[in-house]
């Protein structure tokens, strides 16, 4: 049966709770940004994290391994897209979801419950309503402009887009006749120029590593399956074996022939 609207709504107010209660557990303050994600999630919560290469069409995925839970994030895709795949693991990590594979279609779907809970979770962890408030209230121009969207997104190291919905969420620009042209303008590839005019450069934290130092594995996943998968000492039905998967699901996945 699907939810109604009073039902989801309830729901996107639980994640975004979770998110600002698992916020709290780090010892980042709720008002400022995290300065390295993987960092802050390794330290705080009972998740690794491996930034690999993946299979293709994936995201990223929630496994449970026998003594680790691990998020792997994919290796292709860039600095900040990567943040936001790691927030949203650990979104179905904190929320109870389960292991799952996330591709860039299925993290969309909003029409997925858990989808979409682990989205408002994501959003809510890396920019938590009171650090975008306090952003944007300490800036000396807080028009709705590119300039704004740019400012925000370098601070918590998230996309343009993220970025721009964020203003959204948070209620700074509710707007739709400025979020509009704001829209068009990141569709047109223009918050790049933008970076460039005001100095501003993306976080140099974990997430920013080259495809050269991929995989990034923590130390408490050295010997484990997973590691031993990504160093190609086992094999697929192995893995499989290991974390109640099938193994045409793991090739799916991991994509044996790109890691
Ligand atoms: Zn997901």
């Amino acid at each position: 049966m699907s939810e109604t609207e009073a039902e989801k709504e309830l729901r996107r107010e639980r994640a975004t709770a979770a998110a600002l209660e698992a916020r709290a557990q780090t010892d980042v303050p709720l008002d400022m940004p995290l300065e390295c994600i993987v960092t802050t999630v390794e330290q705080s919560f009972d998740l690794v994290v491996v930034i690999a290469l993946l299979g293709k069409g994936l995201a990223g995925a929630y496994a449970k391994l026998p003594s680790l839970n691990v998020a792997l994030i994919a290796g292709k895709d860039a600095a900040v897209r990567r943040r936001f795949t790691l927030a949203h693991e650990l979104g179905h990590h904190y929320l109870g979801h389960g292991p799952r594979f996330d591709t860039n279609s299925s993290m969309n779907d909003e029409a997925d419950p858990d989808e979409s809970s682990a989205n408002r979770f994501a959003a809510e962890f890396i920019a938590p309503q009171p650090a975008v408030e306090r952003f944007v209230g300490e800036l000396d121009d807080d028009s709705p402009t590119l300039e704004l969207v740019c400012r925000l997104s370098n601070h918590f190291a998230i996309s343009p887009l993220s970025a721009r919905i964020r203003l959204e969420t948070a209620g700074i620009v509710t707007d739709r006749a400025l979020l509009g042209p704001l829209d068009a303008q990141i569709k047109d590839h223009q918050a790049k120029g933008c970076f460039e005019r005001l100095g501003l450069e993306d976080r140099d934290d974990l997430c920013k590593l080259p495809a050269d130092q991929l995989p990034r594995l923590p130390a408490e996943a050295h010997g484990s399956a997973l590691a031993d998968f990504l160093d190609g000492q086992i094999n697929a039905d192995e893995l499989a074996a290991t974390i109640g998967r099938s193994s045409e699901q793991v090739e799916e996945a991991l994509g044996r022939s790109v890691v």
